[in-house]
This record gives C-alpha cells, structure tokens and sequence, in this order.
C-alpha cells in the first residue's frame, strides 16, 4: 500500500457535518493510526525537500470559529466545529517541522495568544476573521510554509498569509492534507502554490 494510500484511506467523510449539505471531512483517523501519520509526516517532508532550498519556519493555524458564515459557488460553508474547539491546523505542523529540524509557530484568532501581538482583520465573503501572531517569532525575511489540515474556500489561507506578510515574512507555499477542489481555493490564494495530498 502507498504512503498515499494509507493517508487517503484513514480520511473518513460524515454527510450533513455540521450542516445538512457538507461533507465532513475527518483527519481524526489519521492521527489514530501511527503508520498513516508517519506516511502523512514522510509525504509532507518529501515535498518540501524537494520543493524548497530553503525553509526557516513551519506555521499552522485554527482560525475557525472567527469567521461567521461563508458562502460561496452556491454552497454554505459554516465553521467547521463550534468556535474555541478546532485546532487541527496545529495536528500535522509541529511534526513535519521536528523533521525538518525547524521552529513551529502558531497563528490563533484574536486573544488567545500572550505578549506582544499584531493582528490583522481579514475580510471573508460574509463576517470577517480576526487572527493574531505574537510579535517576536517570526524575523523579517524568513522563509515560511503555512500547513493546515484542509483548504475549503482559500479564506483562513489568506487570512494567514495576509497577516505573516505584514511580519514581513517570505511566504513560500502552503500544505495541506485535503483540497476541497469545488471551492477553488487555490485560485483565491493565487500566487501562493499550494501543495495538497489528496482532493475530493
Ligand atoms: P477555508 O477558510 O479554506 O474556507 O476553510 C478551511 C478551514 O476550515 C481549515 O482550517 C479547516 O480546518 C476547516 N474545515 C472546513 N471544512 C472542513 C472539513 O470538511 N474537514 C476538516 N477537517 N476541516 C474543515
């Protein structure tokens, strides 16, 4: 069985999650199951090894719960689990960074963070997303990837990637381990290349 294939095979879909109409999809399997997450951890460093020359820092975020509702093609996204629950950008990121031999840094909505921070507020097609870094862990110029569990709409993407650019780093790219294809996020990211795992 492929690295893929065992990644691909612990996603489980649940219908009608949280809304009727969406498809839920579950990274929780993954992290159940050792041999799915060290192929997941191997994919992900395999591209970045491959992809990139140099990378100073991994960034994750869980910025949902900030934005209110979504709608966009035709389809309403709402925050996927109710707001203070969702971390799951911060499930695969520290990994792949321990790997890599690099830092990890949080991006959080708004509040959740001590020190000295800087927040941007990022417009989202109905409600707005308020996300904050703290001010002293990212240098001007580093060179960083974003890595979340699931790119939907591009929205919380952006979000970070507008907010990082105000730290004035380098964003390289993003990582994710499921691309909703319907919603065209990689195309509200543009120019910013992202890499995805597997697509539904
Ligand atoms: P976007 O901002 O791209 O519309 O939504 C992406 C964010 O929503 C990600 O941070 C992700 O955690 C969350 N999300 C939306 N739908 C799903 C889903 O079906 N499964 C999971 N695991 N996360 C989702």
């Amino acid at each position: 069985e492929s690295k893929l294939e065992l990644v691909r095979s612990h996603i489980r879909s649940f219908p009608d999650f949280p809304k009727k109409g969406i498809v839920f999809r579950d990274v929780c399997p993954i992290l159940k199951n050792p041999a799915a997450l060290a192929a997941l951890t191997d994919l992900f460093e395999e591209h970045v090894r491959t992809s990139y020359q140099q990378v100073d820092l991994i960034v994750g975020e869980n910025l949902k719960g900030t934005t209110s509702v979504l709608m966009e093609h035709g389809v309403l996204m709402l925050p996927a689990v109710p707001p203070g629950l969702d971390a799951r950008g911060f499930l695969f990121g520290p990994l792949l960074a321990q790997r890599l031999g690099l830092g990890f840094v949080l991006i959080r909505k708004k509040g959740k963070l001590p020190g000295s921070t800087t927040s941007v507020t990022f417009d989202l097609e109905y409600g707005q997303a308020e996300v904050e870094i703290q001010d002293d862990v990212v240098d001007p110029g580093q060179k960083v990837l974003i890595i979340d569990d699931l790119l939907a709409t591009g929205g919380t993407l952006c979000a970070a990637w507008e907010l990082l650019k105000q730290q004035q780093a380098e964003v390289l790219g993003c990582l994710v381990v499921i691309e909703l294809l319907d919603l065209q996020g990689k195309n509200k990211v543009k120019p910013l290349p992202v890499f995805s795992l597997t697509h539904y």
